[in-house]
């Protein structure tokens, strides 16, 4: 059986990493944090005190790390793991990064004769839990086919975007694309409230004319008509406004770093930093409607 790798057991890789050992695979895991660690063992994780260890002899190295320095750092740093995998190694990375460092990274493990799809996920922590992410993978087809296998027992829709990097420009545009529509979701609600039109008789009209969007029907940002949305719940997230931030500001970089005029992104970046200067970074995005006048 191949011996998989899984490094950074956070909000979002732990249950990702239980899916996996649940689904019988032999699954090594480390993260810099040990209660983090220790949490998976219960569902047939092998455990390890450092990287190396997790990943000597790997066949495939999945990573859920924060941002593309922790990537590099982990792949090629100082006591990088390409030295210690096995020959014909595959790295899936998961973490959402730029489409550069995606790009720089594959090429440096290429460079070692190592393959690597970038795969990064839609759907937050509960999709996580229950191994039904959606992950958008950038890579050859040879090496999509093979991750695909181990994807699949992570999530239910798994999309091949194409070249390396692709899954990350696919995940920054949908994102963009996320943020806008949610402060414009929210200001359409605002503003029939202030003409006298509720929320719920709003719903009702919307979500079955052109204005509907996923924003207003399954993530309403206005309390009362999606029972399950983070409104309901004091805004508790969800998705939080700061990693709404950090995939506005990757979508602002990759649009600069190719001339793309993106400027209701550029909007929706300012709008979500404004509520994170503000101390408000922790709430979930769909917060945002109650920064609206
Ligand atoms: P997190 O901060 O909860 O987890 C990251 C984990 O990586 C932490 O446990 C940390 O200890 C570990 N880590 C950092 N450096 C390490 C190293 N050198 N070696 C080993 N472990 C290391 O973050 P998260 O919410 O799980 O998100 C992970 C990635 O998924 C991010 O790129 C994020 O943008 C993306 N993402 C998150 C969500 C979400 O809803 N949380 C949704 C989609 C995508």
């Amino acid at each position: 059986m191949s011996k998989i790798a899984f490094i950074g057991l956070g909000n979002m890789g732990s249950g990702m990493c239980m899916n996996l050992a649940k689904a019988g695979l032999d699954v090594h895991a480390f993260d810099l944090n040990p209660d983090a660690v220790a949490k998976v063992v219960s569902a047939g994780v092998t455990s390890h005190e450092n990287v190396t260890a997790a990943a000597r002899d790997a066949d495939i190295v999945i990573t859920m790390l924060p941002a593309g320095a922790h990537v590099r750092s982990v792949y090629l740093g100082e006591a990088g793991i390409a030295e210690c995998v096995s020959e014909n190694a595959l790295f899936i990375d998961c973490s959402t990064i730029s489409v550069d460092d995606a790009r720089s990274i594959s090429a440096d493990l290429s460079v070692k004769n190592l393959n690597m799809v970038d795969a990064p996920v839609s759907g937050g922590t509960a999709a996580a839990n229950v191994g039904s992410l959606t992950f958008m993978v950038g890579g050859e087809d040879k090496n999509f086919a093979r991750a695909k296998v181990y994807l699949e027992a992570m999530g239910k829709n798994i999309f091949h975007a194409g070249g390396i990097g692709n899954g990350q420009v696919a995940k920054l545009a949908n994102n963009m694309l996320l943020g806008i529509s949610m402060i414009a979701t929210s200001e359409a609600f605002k503003l029939a409230e202030k003409l006298g039109l509720d929320a719920q008789t709003f719903f009702d009209i919307s979500s079955k004319a052109s204005g509907q969007n996923w924003s207003m029907t399954s993530y309403c940002p206005a309390p009362g008509p999606v029972p399950a949305a983070p409104s309901n719940n004091e805004y508790k997230p969800g998705f939080a406004v700061d990693m709404m931030l950090k995939d506005l500001r990757l979508a602002q970089n990759a649009a600069n770093s190719v001339g793309a005029k993106v400027t209701f992104g550029k909007m929706a970046e300012e709008t979500y930093a404004r509520l994170s200067e503000n101390g408000l970074g922790g709430l979930d995005f769909s917060s945002v409607i109650e920064q609206l006048n």
